[in-house]
């Protein structure tokens, strides 16, 4: 079946806003085996509207449209489509009455210009809508589905839902999609492709085959796998698969194929070994912490976080000797040491972190250019304890440069925690 799918809005067209519901629609139908060929926003203008209609019903099967079916003037999806496919607009009576009722719950009486959202296509099947006046509209015609959703996400999902269950899951054939999403960090794309390339042509070519699509940013490299198969039981198997290969060429710098994320896969450690950790944070003004208790349920390991962003609130919160700091710099392998010894101390806790760096643009020098991120992480037993610290230089600018000393820092927790001491 052809799929595409068009977006109509002008406010779409902005810098301000995106079209998210075709990602929506798109992760329903791949869910059923169905893939999307194309997709097109376009806005409120009926001829442009009408051009990208008419195209997209020349390739494809079935086009569903979202957006444009509000009841003032700018809202057109319903005239252009009847229009297009040569079908009256008729005045549904019970369609005013679910209108009328959802104003009427509010005590309001409904406007005049509601009337429009009760004008439905001839012969075209009403989808109800709980969470909003348009109703969706579901039109097959001389071969082709039309389906006319409204654009509001918190009205879309529920009715693509059911319009999945109840509809499209019988023109689906039996074969379904099955993703898994793989997370790397420690590695750049290129290294992580090279480690790769090699799996790819075997996974396409296997009996079940998987495709696979790599996606950078920084601090971070996403391998999604997608395999298309009859069975459940087979796409999965096949994955696992796929997962145990990456593992094996990457070891442990994928951290997540269950689609946790970092801070996610850092708090079931230490919530499964019991430990509690506190951050103190220079260059990344509370950045990891912040990551970290963005975790439903990461009391149960979060102590504290500390911004120790000053000299003196280094001296002052961790304890670090202004001696040290004057005799090694602010960032320094002896000063993140001395931060995470610091915090863990203060706090009375197994683990500390300490962040420090130069996230710019300014304040780099020939030998500490900006970018450079130290990072400590001190386990505390008793009165003695053990340091893992590294220093690293990250590309990019200030807000990147944040996000991969977070990510780091994360990432270092999580493979000491795993009792990996190689270095990547
Ligand atoms: P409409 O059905 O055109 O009245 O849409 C109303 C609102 O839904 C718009 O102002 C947007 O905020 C939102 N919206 C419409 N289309 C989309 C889309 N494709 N993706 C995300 N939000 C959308
Ligand atoms: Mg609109």
């Amino acid at each position: 079946m052809r799929v595409e799918i068009i977006a109509v809005g002008s406010e779409l067209l902005t810098p301000d806003r995106l079209d998210t519901n075709s990602l929506f629609i798109t992760e329903r139908l791949n869910e059923i085996g169905i893939e999307v060929q194309a997709k097109s926003v376009v806005g409120d203008e009926p001829n442009r509207l009408r051009a990208v209609f008419v195209h997209a019903l020349e390739r494809a099967d079935l086009v569903l449209l979202t957006g444009g079916l509000g009841p003032t003037d700018d809202d057109l999806t319903r005239d252009v489509v009847a229009e297009v496919l040569k079908l009256a607009l008729e005045y549904d009576a019970r369609v005013f009455e679910g209108i009328e009722r959802r104003f009427a719950v509010r005590g309001l009486r409904t406007p005049d210009i509601n009337r429009r959202q009760a004008m439905v296509p001839r012969g075209a099947t009403i989808l109800e809508n709980p969470n909003g006046t348009a109703p969706g509209l579901w039109v097959d015609h001389e071969g082709k589905t039309v389906v006319l959703l409204p654009g509001p996400p918190r009205e879309m999902r529920p009715m693509i839902e059911s319009v999945v269950r109840q509809r499209l899951n019988q023109c689906a054939g039996p074969v379904r999609l099955y993703r898994r999403v793989l997370r790397i960090t420690g590695r750049t794309e290129s290294h992580v492709e090279e480690a790769v390339q090699p799996l790819y042509s075997r996974w396409a070519e296997g009996r079940v085959p998987i495709a696979a699509t790599i996606l950078a940013a920084p601090g971070q490299i996403e391998l999604h796998l997608t395999a298309k198969a009859p069975e459940a039981a087979q796409g999965q198997a096949v994955l696992n698969g796929a997962v145990a290969d990456v593992e094996a060429a990457l070891g442990a710098s994928l951290f997540s194929s269950d689609g946790r994320s970092l801070e996610q896969v850092v708090g079931d450690l230490l919530r499964a070994r019991r430990l509690h950790i506190a951050l103190a944070e220079s260059c990344t003004g509370g950045l990891a912490s912040s990551r970290l208790t963005d975790v439903p349920g990461s009391s149960d390991y979060m102590e504290r976080g500390v911004v120790a962003y000053s000299n003196r609130a280094k001296v002052e919160l961790l304890g670090v000797s202004a001696t040290l700091i004057a005799a090694h710099g602010a960032v320094s392998e002896a000063v993140a040491e001395a931060m995470a010894t610091g915090i863990a101390r203060a706090a009375g806790v197994d683990l500390g972190v300490g962040i420090t760096g130069i996230a710019g643009p300014d304040g780099g020098t020939p030998h500490k250019p900006v970018g450079t991120v130290v990072i400590s992480a001190a386990w505390i037993r008793g009165t003695g304890g053990e340091t893992r610290t590294k220093t690293w230089q990250f590309p990019g600018e200030r807000e990147q440069i944040k996000f991969q000393a977070s990510q780091a820092a994360l990432n270092l927790v999580r493979r000491w925690l795993l009792a990996e001491r190689t270095d990547e």
